[in-house]
């Protein structure tokens, strides 16, 4: 069926949250403090709905498992990626996230190499982005005397920044920033520091991973140097940011649409889309749907080319698996 998949976002309460995603996208978010939104999501924690079509009510991992030629037949057995929009009302906490070997072995689940565009930053907001330590003694030494201040490197962020955040990266949102995560489909984290905060609602700390950490953190770090590249067709302008094989998992762009334009799928053979801002459509088959900020979908492998128009601010994204 050439249609897209329009899918229904899964909110997460998190001691970190706040209202933003309903003052900044106009969701419908439940009480509390909302961290997390997972626009696109197939992963057992928090699986997408699809809205619109043929389809509408089924789950994603379902689609993924019935329907395998909306994804060109793939493989794995798990949609491998997940599309999140984070609101950090106050700071995360300092984490790295295991790699495919290591989450498969320990946690029977993907890895997570995940990254950030930033759609909203206070001003002086910053993130905790690699360490210092030169060796793994160095590591486990600074983890255990709680000597952040050394280890954490502090990079200043603002509004349209990108960060690629490959496993094994000690890493952290802080307070003030608003970010669009395009990651693998998983959902563990290893926590090495959590401000010694205590939990609203279970009135406890968060749960610590200092052994799973310093097993997993990539001893020394090494930023990584991406290669971001924006060309103007049509007078629209399109950035990618990531791309295999620097990044393995996933493509990610910057798609600025002022002027219709034709796309097909470029990395993977479906693609996922994300409208930051503004209103336009995507005409499939002669049949436009409307598209407006705040809106997640996929764009599935039985659709070859489709358009768009308006005024779009897109994040898209496609799997680097074939
Ligand atoms: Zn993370």
């Amino acid at each position: 069926m050439a249609e897209p998949l329009f899918l229904k976002p899964v909110f997460h309460e998190k001691i970190w949250g706040g209202r933003k995603l309903s003052e900044s996208f106009g969701y419908d978010l439940p009480d509390g403090d909302i961290g997390e939104c997972w626009a696109i999501s197939g992963h057992k924690n928090g699986t997408s709905i699809v809205e619109n079509g043929t389809f509408s009510g089924q789950k994603l991992d379902q689609l993924w498992t019935n329907h395998p030629e909306l994804f060109g037949n793939p493989k794995g057995s798990v949609f491998p990626l997940l599309t999140k929009i984070l609101d950090a009302e106050d700071s995360l906490s300092v984490q790295v996230h295991p790699d495919n070997d290591y989450a498969m072995k320990h946690e029977g689940e993907l890895g997570k190499t995940e990254c950030w565009y930033v759609i909203d930053a206070e001003p002086d907001s910053y993130l905790i982005y690699g360490h210092n330590a030169k060796t793994k003694e160095e590591l486990d030494q600074m983890i255990d005397s709680g000597d952040w201040d050394h280890l954490l490197t502090k990079v200043p962020v603002k509004s349209g920044d990108f960060f690629y955040v490959p496993s094994g990266t000690v890493h952290a949102l802080n307070k003030g920033i608003l970010v669009l995560e395009t990651q693998q489909s998983s959902d563990t984290t290893y926590r090495l520091y959590d401000y010694d905060r205590v939990d609203k609602t279970t009135g406890k700390m968060r749960e610590l991973h200092l052994e799973q950490s310093k097993d997993t953190i990539t001893v020394p770090y090494k930023r990584p140097q991406l290669d971001i590249e924006t060309v103007e067709k049509n007078g629209n302008k399109y950035t990618t940011f990531v791309q295999p094989p620097l990044s393995p998992y996933f493509a990610v762009y910057k798609w600025e649409i002022n002027n219709s334009d034709d796309f097909k799928h470029e990395v993977g053979s479906y693609t996922l889309i994300s409208v930051l801002s503004g209103e336009g459509q995507i005409t499939i088959d002669n049949k436009d749907y409307s598209l407006s900020k705040g809106q997640h979908l996929i764009v599935p492998a039985t659709v070859n080319s489709w358009k768009l128009s308006g005024n779009l601010n897109i994040i898209a994204s496609e799997s680097g698996e074939k």
